[in-house]
């Protein structure tokens, strides 16, 4: 289903291809072994004198580094390109930590820890102060967040427990969801990379804001409206605004106001009815082909063999919102190693964690879509 990326072929075609980067391959990532956690100790050495170390996270790879340093975040920002008044995600390996670096925790931010964590939801509380302001984008709160990938576990704990990591794409580009993409954007940049292998979910943490006593999603991800609201016994809705991108000004979410996600083709998600999307797409293609466009279609698999693109990537079933996000980046980069001008994409379902799907989706088409 994958195409080959960049960075993949050169070292398949060529072994003698020199990475700049440590690639530190995980032989049993759901369970390291002896030899796994010696590479994960080294790796948390790196962390220590102030380097930089991509490793796997059940959403997408992290960029990690010291979250308690500021020079180390200082260096993240510099190897993302990324601007420094958006802040970074910190991220612990036990619920103890939280204290240290946040301060008047509600008492909705444990029930929620309990329940989610690790997993990938983020909470937004106020900094105690110990996370320099370098980290937080020049904020007064602070992102935490406790991954449920076991690789991920072992690192920040050999790392000495607080790693600052946005995910490890160069910023604007699609969030890599493998090690190869990783490199792609960031050999040379980096010090290394930990593998283990492809990201369980592939899209980015849930991101709530809990600091000013009414609970807020400000990221929809795999922890839905639906999962927060049960646990918490009320009912959590989205704000509308979050959903629509071309929404400026969100002064809690920093990151939200930039681009994200693109490929270097334009994206066009196409809704309505699945027969009539079928039909709106074959004609567009056919048009973009007669003005000599690179085409491409990401799309339900029952559909795979019912398009004439250039380049097509598919999913699950358009109901199928788990596959739909997993599959989602790594269909973008593959659009941009096959030079497509112009990317179509199918109507997956908009519920439950199809929000969050359709919250990236959208990013990465720059807010626009079309009506089959
Ligand atoms: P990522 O781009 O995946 O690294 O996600 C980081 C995002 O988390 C940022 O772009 C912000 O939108 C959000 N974030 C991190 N720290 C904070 C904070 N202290 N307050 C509000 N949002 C934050
Ligand atoms: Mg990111």
């Amino acid at each position: 289903m994958h195409g080959t990326c960049s960075a993949c072929t050169p070292t398949d075609s060529d072994p003698d291809r020199k990475l700049e980067t440590k690639v530190y391959t995980i032989k049993n990532p759901s369970s390291p072994d002896e030899d796994d956690l010696k590479m994960i100790a080294e790796c948390g050495e790196i962390i220590k004198r102030g380097g930089l170390v991509a490793f796997p996270t059940e959403t997408v790879y992290g960029l990690g580094g010291d979250a308690l340093n500021e020079e180390s975040s200082g260096r993240i920002y510099a190897a993302k390109g990324r601007p420094s008044d958006n802040p970074l995600i910190v991220h612990i390996c036990e619920i103890p930590a939280l204290e240290k670096i946040a301060r008047d925790i509600p008492e909705e931010a444990y029930i929620l820890a309990e329940k989610f964590w690790p997993g990938p939801l983020t909470m937004i509380l106020k900094s105690s102060g110990s996370v320099p302001l370098k980290t937080t984008g020049g904020l007064d709160t602070v992102a935490v967040r406790m991954p449920s990938d076991k690789v991920a576990l072992e690192f920040i704990k050999a790392s000495g427990g607080f790693i600052a990591a946005p995910s490890a794409n160069i910023s604007g580009r699609p969030s890599p969801t493998k090690a190869c993409y990783v490199l792609e954007d960031m050999d040379g940049r980096i010090d290394a990379v930990i593998d283990g292998g492809d990201n369980a979910i592939g899209l980015e943490s849930t991101i709530i804001d809990l600091t000013d006593g009414s609970m807020q999603v400000l990221r929809p991800g795999y922890i839905t409206n639906e999962k927060l609201g049960e646990a918490l016994g009320r009912n959590i809705e989205t704000d509308p605004a979050l959903l629509d991108p071309s929404c400026k000004d969100r002064p809690k979410a920093p990151g939200m106001r930039y681009r994200h996600y693109a490929p270097k083709g334009q994206v066009h998600p196409v809704k309505g009815d699945p027969e009539k999307v079928l039909e709106h797409i074959r004609a567009k293609l056919s048009e973009a082909k007669a003005e000599n466009k690179k085409t491409g279609v990401f799309c339900s698999k029952e559909n795979a063999g019912k398009y004439d693109a250039d380049v097509i990537r598919c999913a699950g079933s358009l109901d199928d919102a788990e596959a739909a996000a997993h599959f989602f980046y790594s269909a973008l980069r593959d659009m941009d190693d096959e030079n497509a001008d112009i990317i179509f994409v199918e109507n997956f379902t908009e519920h439950g964690f199809g929000e969050a799907f359709w919250n990236r989706l959208l990013k990465s088409a720059g807010s626009e879509w079309e009506e089959a």
